[in-house]
């Protein structure tokens, strides 16, 4: 499928989902601490709402989480610019893993940063859907998988950068195995109500860990749905 041009109303959006109300969320970003030009001008660009349900697309430019089904969310957008910008900040990856595909919005972002991105889902219906505006935006770096994600996905292993968007009790060690040589994590951890944002970086003394502050994610849960 070719990609879809700018002029598209569809992907480019009108009213509440255009390019206007875009521009003032990349605003309110950069207000709240956002700083990595890269990371806000893919935000300024890709369309958001296309990875929502229509009902609830007029309020895709707010910084706010919104359901996407099946008890899930797609991420709050200064979330999603805050761990994209952790993620980059040293050195931009290029071989990217990403656990808990749920809407596609975060794994697009990184699809237009990185050369190849490696997502993982596991609720078949979300996977599905997320495929599906993967290929409208003719997104075509990314391979997505139904699965569970705290396995990672060895045959593709190591990645350069892995990010989970859903919280665990502790790190995954299957994930940290994954990791290529000074590569880089970061990750949402801890009960719901206390979970931490934290990114550990891979160098020759070992793992380097740093809290990047609260954040609130729905459970890394066990299994496929
Ligand atoms: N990155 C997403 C955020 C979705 S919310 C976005 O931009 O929309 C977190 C997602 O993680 C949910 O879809 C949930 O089903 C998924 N998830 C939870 N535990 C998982 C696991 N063990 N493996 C893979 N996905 C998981």
């Amino acid at each position: 499928m070719s990609r879809p041009s700018r002029y598209d109303p569809v992907t480019r959006g009108l009213g509440m989902t255009s390019q206007r109300a875009r521009d003032r969320l990349v605003e309110r970003l950069r207000a709240e601490g956002i700083r990595d030009r890269r990371v806000l001008d893919v935000i300024r660009e890709l369309p958001r709402h296309l990875f929502i349900d229509e009902a609830l697309a007029s309020r895709a430019y707010e910084d706010t989480a919104l359901p996407i089904g099946h008890g899930q969310t797609i991420s709050q957008p200064w979330v999603v610019a805050r761990m994209t910008e952790a993620l980059i900040e040293h050195r931009l990856p290029r071989h990217v893993l990403e656990i808990g595909t749920g809407s596609g919005y975060q794994c697009a972002v990184l699809a237009r940063l990185v050369e190849q991105v490696r997502t993982v889902e596991r609720i078949d219906e979300l996977l599905r859907n997320a495929r599906r505006h993967f290929r409208k935006l003719g997104l075509a770096n990314i391979r997505s998988r139904h699965d569970d994600g705290r396995l990672g996905w060895s045959d593709e292993a190591p990645f350069d950068a892995i990010i989970v968007t859903a919280a665990g009790a502790e790190l995954e060690d299957a994930l940290l195995a994954q990791l290529a040589p000074e590569g880089c994590l970061v990750a949402p951890v801890g009960p719901a109500g206390r979970q931490s944002l934290l990114r550990v970086r891979a160098d020759a003394d070992g793992w380097q860990r740093e809290s990047l502050g609260a954040v609130s994610f729905v459970p890394l849960l066990g299994g496929t749905g």
